[in-house]
């Protein structure tokens, strides 16, 4: 990772339109301030165990619960993310936050990434070029040098992977059992404020914290990939199916028309 600077230039742009990866107790907070919490799944085929050594399919180990997809063993990543179209329901209209004692972890450390596998990249950031020709020093050596950024970001990766066991069992309480290829996309589950408040304020009990769903269906909007799932014996479903608000697939890439029509192997989901 090269060297940069960065200074905050409060444009606000970085409070638009967003979903905010949230722990479990953030999550709680921003529904029982009126907002919206979406949880995003993602399935990984996972037919072997990776070498200890492989330090980046260890950290999607520990992020992620096992599970089956038909035939084809799977782990699944959940998130819970907060969500809104426009200006978030905190921004000012000085482009300050109105939450600021009580920002979630992910707006502390922005611009600086979550995942320790990814570089900070100012093309893909929205900020602008002002603030990267700041003379504040903010990565020196591969290391973000602010003390409160590295905090936030060790303590947001610390609760992604305390929360997974619960989030494998809050998924089996609200029924989610579709989620998205990894790297495809996202499936978006979205049940209701009230729904999804009950389910992560409980406390999961001790005899379930290994159990989770083992019939997840993995969607895709590309042909090929439904095919290769198909072939494997996963559960599978094309995401044109998913044609209403929750289970919502969000692809990062474009439909590829399904060679014939779509087989519906499973539910879809919540
Ligand atoms: S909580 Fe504050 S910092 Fe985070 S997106 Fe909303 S306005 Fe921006
Ligand atoms: S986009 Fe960057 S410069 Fe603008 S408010 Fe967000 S962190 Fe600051």
């Amino acid at each position: 990772m090269s060297d940069l600077n960065f200074s905050c230039t409060q444009c606000g742009k970085c409070c638009h339109d967003l979903r905010l990866p949230l722990t479990r107790l953030e999550a709680i907070r921003w529904l029982e301030q009126g907002g919206t919490v979406e949880i995003l799944c993602e399935a990984i085929p996972w037919v072997d165990e990776p070498a200890a050594s492989d330090a980046p399919a260890m950290h999607k180990r520990l992020r992620s619960f096992p599970a089956l997809s038909g035939e084809l063993p799977i782990r699944v990543i959940v998130v819970l993310a907060a969500s809104f179209k426009g200006a978030c329901p905190h921004l000012l209209p000085d482009m300050r936050c109105g939450n600021y004692d009580g920002r979630p972890h992910v707006c502390r450390i922005y611009p600086a990434e979550v995942n320790p596998f990814i570089s900070v990249i100012p093309s893909h950031k929205q900020c602008p070029a002002e603030a990267w020709a700041s003379p504040t020093p903010f990565i020196r050596a591969n290391q973000v040098v602010d003390a409160q950024t590295q905090l936030h970001t060790t303590l947001l990766r610390h609760g992604d992977r305390h929360d997974v066991p619960f989030k494998a069992w809050a998924c089996a309480q609200l029924n989610i059992q579709s989620a998205s290829l990894s790297n495809e996309g996202f499936v978006s589950h979205q049940p209701s404020r009230d729904t999804l408040l009950d389910v992560l304020r409980q406390d999961m009990p001790d005899d379930d914290a290994t159990v989770s769903p083992t019939s997840w269906t993995v969607v895709t909007n590309q042909a090929t990939t439904l095919d290769a799932l198909r072939m494997v014996g996963a559960k599978s479903l094309f995401a044109t199916v998913l044609n209403q608000e929750s289970p919502q697939y969000l692809g990062f890439l474009a439909d590829t028309p399904a060679t014939e029509p779509p087989a519906c192997k499973g539910d879809g989901g919540s």
